[in-house]
């Protein structure tokens, strides 16, 4: 095979759809397989809807998500060379100046360029679903450009592919009905037909287009909710292709070396956050301790505290706005000091509960004082547990009369992480300090 040469592009026309990406990744595996090149190419002749910021968007999204090409162009810098190919044409007598009233406003005359359509079927072989055929014949003589400095989509699209040599087409199959006129502009211009694989479209959990109704349809807002790029590949990868066996784990270099079109699919491929979610999760824990935090762009008042934190994070958090959240909720707890409510800290039944709670919280105290510095959580469970074994061998409301005010003690909140796990990442003079401070509050 001579070298592959596929491409990338987008019309600047919106932000960065998880659709565009997932075409782009594939034409950047393929590429990459094959030892081939990509061509970055800016569709945006609809000049009217195409917006420098949206390029920039998905250039950017693209870069974000680890990809590259190798040559950049834009179809508004191709106009004098479609004027030479369009001239070319209707010299060929394969297309011609047609004057005719205008859609717009039938009492102007304008010259327009069309197509003559030999009126044939066209067979055109797409390696994802085998031999599709079309008659052209309805078709009629199209309009490729609107003057000789206006050409129309499609006669830049086969332009452009000529131009940068492109060996292989890989795009939606919303772009399968244009294939047959693309077909035909390429034979008026004497142009080599490149491969055509289609992907299936990307649906939503109801099988439905993907849109913005059932969830961000944009890479970026993926980005900024806290996803990883390496998930965002690995499970866009896995819409519309799949290695053959039930691996799901790739990262991009692995991607590279395994795609091959064989292992696309013709059904439409449904988006499922639960399972991204899930990549995304796993992309994280592979996460040393310094790029989660730094990745995550993670913060809190204390460092130390933040370090400690990420286990628990990494076990929790499926995104790194969850996070986020944790650490500005449920984990508050451990950067500032818990305000503690006397009733909460004393369970309502027994009612000599004050009393037992407070000898509790006194040799849990202690037991604490008696920990080493830095001390993990298993430590502080080995050493702690046995004390609300034994309120529990009393058969006097069990573990939970002591490790509830402890926890609550720790914490003030309701819901936080097991005071082990509190004890551990606090450290022994902090927790000692909350579980005084409870004391007195019970001595109150
Ligand atoms: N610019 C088109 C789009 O964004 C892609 C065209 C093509 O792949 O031929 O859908």
């Amino acid at each position: 095979m001579s070298t592959v040469i596929t491409r990338i592009p987008p019309s600047p026309t919106g932000r960065f759809h998880i659709g565009t990406a997932r075409t782009a990744l594939f034409n950047y595996l393929f590429a990459r397989h094959n030892g081939g090149k990509v061509v970055f190419r800016s569709e945006d002749t609809d000049r009217a809807r195409s917006k420098k910021e949206f390029e920039e968007e998905i250039m950017n999204g693209i870069k974000w998500l680890g990809l590259s090409w190798d040559e950049f162009s834009r179809q508004s810098e191709h106009t004098d060379r479609y004027r030479e190919l369009l001239e070319k044409i209707i010299r060929d007598d394969t297309a011609y100046v047609s004057a005719e009233p205008a859609k717009d406003d039938p009492s102007k005359m304008v010259e327009v360029i069309r197509l003559r359509n030999p009126g044939k079927s066209v067979t055109f072989t797409d390696l994802i679903r085998g031999d599709i055929t079309f008659d052209t014949t309805e078709l009629g003589d199209f309009v490729i450009a609107r003057s000789m400095t206006d050409a129309l989509y499609h006669f830049a699209v086969v332009a452009d592919d000529m131009d940068s040599g492109i060996t292989h087409v890989i795009r939606g199959e919303d772009h399968i009905s244009n294939t047959p006129r693309q077909i035909l502009i390429q034979e008026a211009l004497g142009a080599p037909r490149p491969a055509y694989a289609h992907l299936p479209l990307i649906l939503d959990e109801k099988r439905a287009k993907l849109s913005k109704r059932t969830g961000a349809t944009s890479v970026m807002d993926y980005r900024d909710e806290g996803f990883l790029p390496e998930a965002l590949v690995n499970y866009l990868a896995l819409i519309g292709w799949n290695p053959g066996d039930n691996r799901e784990d790739f990262s991009l270099a692995q991607l590279v070396e395994e795609f091959s079109l064989e292992g696309a699919q013709k059904g439409g491929a449904a988006w499922n956050r639960e399972k991204l979610l899930s990549v995304n999760q796993r992309w994280m824990r592979k996460l040393s301790t310094e790029e989660f935090i730094s990745r995550g762009n993670l913060t809190a008042s204390d460092t130390k505290k933040l370090y400690l934190s990420a286990p628990l994070l990494k076990d929790r958090a499926r995104t790194f706005h969850e996070a986020r959240e944790m650490l500005s909720g449920e984990l508050l707890c451990l950067f500032t000091e818990p305000s503690v409510a006397r009733e909460s800290l004393v369970m309502k039944e027994p009612p000599d509960r004050p009393e037992m709670t407070k000898f509790a919280l006194e040799s849990l105290s202690e037991a604490i004082k008696g920990l080493p510095e830095d001390v993990s959580i298993e430590v502080v469970k080995e050493i702690l547990m046995p004390l609300a074994d034994a309120e529990e061998a009393k058969g006097k409301g069990g573990r939970g009369a002591v490790l509830w005010p402890l926890r609550y003690a720790l914490s003030g909140q309701e819901r936080s992480p097991d005071p082990f796990t509190l004890v551990s990442i606090l450290g022994k003079e902090e927790s000692v300090a909350r579980t005084q401070k409870a004391i007195a509050i019970l001595e109150g």
